[in-house]
């Protein structure tokens, strides 16, 4: 088989070679034509005719296949410097394919690391909160039936057991919030969706808050003619009391709270409006944020994690709505939600 090498060989070989055989030829036929046929002497054609077919002829034959034969030289160095840069290149790529396999395998383990720590972490939190909560329970129940039927307790006695039992009550409610946040975190969260009727469920809301405060002014949409919500009862429960109780903790005693329910564009839209201290532009997104607080003396005098509000949006999204809120500060905050109608979801199941 010819190769590319032994072409060029040959070539070069050649451009010797075949000058001699044309200046051969040529001298040979030029004897023959000046001297034999003619039986003449050396005439000055013959030397002319020698040089220009015999010695130019050749000599430019020579220096086309010499050329031809460097551009080949010339063709292989290129060559071998492309094989030698592929080779190059290929070896780059390699190592820099290892170093990124070897740091996406890196991250991978981190990344298995920390699933796993995430999921301790939930674990102990569900853990030390279940602990938390049934002891929790005992004692609310106690300091109730003590409260209730103890007759015989005098001013101060009662007032420290008032305060025990108020700060169990919140201390029970840290609790909670803590264990549905780590259950919602960890995706374990049940939900039990459903059509819901607002008018009970905003009654039993408004029996529930008026019975534990009668500081502010209350004023309640009606309710009756409201079409079935698509949602899960107790959470909806959940979201409407944590919105009130900021409400009632953020703007001054005797204010008014209004509690508002209306369809909207498919929907239907929640509403809890105080007269407080509002919440500055650069803070509104913030608070939904897991243990964010807004960094104020009045804030500060409230107490609170900064749990609450996040937990509500984990709740609204995780049925299907969205939480806003709406502020003027000094004037006070509307902080609604939405949440599907039951036969937007009914009519997209059917
Ligand atoms: P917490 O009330 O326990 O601090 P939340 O998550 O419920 O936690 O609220 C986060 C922050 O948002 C509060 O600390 C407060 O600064 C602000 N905030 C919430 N509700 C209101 C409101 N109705 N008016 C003014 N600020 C509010």
């Amino acid at each position: 088989m010819i190769t590319a090498q032994s072409l060029r060989r040959q070539i070069a070989a050649l451009r010797w070679i075949l000058p001699i055989i044309l200046f051969l030829i040529v001298a040979g036929y030029e004897t023959w034509e000046h001297m034999i046929v003619s039986y003449e002497a050396v005439d000055p054609d013959f030397h002319i005719e020698i040089i220009v077919f015999g010695v130019v002829g050749p000599t430019a034959v020579h220096f086309a296949l010499t050329w031809l034969t460097q551009s080949l030289q010339a063709l292989d160095r290129t060559q071998a410097e492309i094989q030698q840069l592929n080779i190059e290149l290929e070896r780059k790529v390699e190592e820099r394919t290892q170093s990124l396999r070897e740091a996406y395998e890196e991250l991978e383990q981190t990344n298995e690391r920390l699933q796993e720590l995430d999921r301790l972490k939930s674990d102990f939190v569900s853990l030390v909160s279940h602990e938390l909560r049934t002891p929790l329970t005992s004692i609310n129940g106690g300091i109730e039936l003590i409260l209730r039927f103890a007759e015989n307790l005098d001013k101060g006695q009662r007032e420290t057991l008032l305060i025990i039992s108020e700060q169990s009550a919140r201390l029970t409610k840290l609790v909670e919030n803590i264990l549905d946040i780590s259950m919602i975190e960890a995706g374990r969260l049940q939900l039990n969706l459903g059509p819901v009727a607002l008018a009970p469920l905003l009654a039993q809301v408004r029996r529930e808050i008026e019975a534990v405060t009668s500081a502010h002014h209350f004023r309640w949409s009606d309710p009756s003619g409201l079409p079935l919500v698509w949602a899960d009862e107790d959470r909806l429960t959940d979201i409407l009391l944590n919105l009130l109780d900021n409400a009632i903790k953020y703007s001054p005693a005797r204010s008014e709270v209004t509690i508002q329910a209306r369809p909207d564009d498919g929907r239907m839209v929640v509403s809890v409006t105080d007269c407080g201290m509002g919440i500055p532009e650069e803070e509104r997104l913030k608070i939904f944020e897991k243990f964010h607080r807004v960094d104020s003396r009045d804030t500060k005098d409230a107490y609170g994690y900064g749990l609450g509000l996040y937990m509500v949006r984990l709740l609204v999204e995780a049925q299907g709505g969205q939480i806003w809120v709406e502020s003027t500060v000094g004037e006070g905050s509307r902080f609604s939600f939405s949440i599907p109608l039951a036969k937007e979801i009914e009519g997209d199941a059917g």
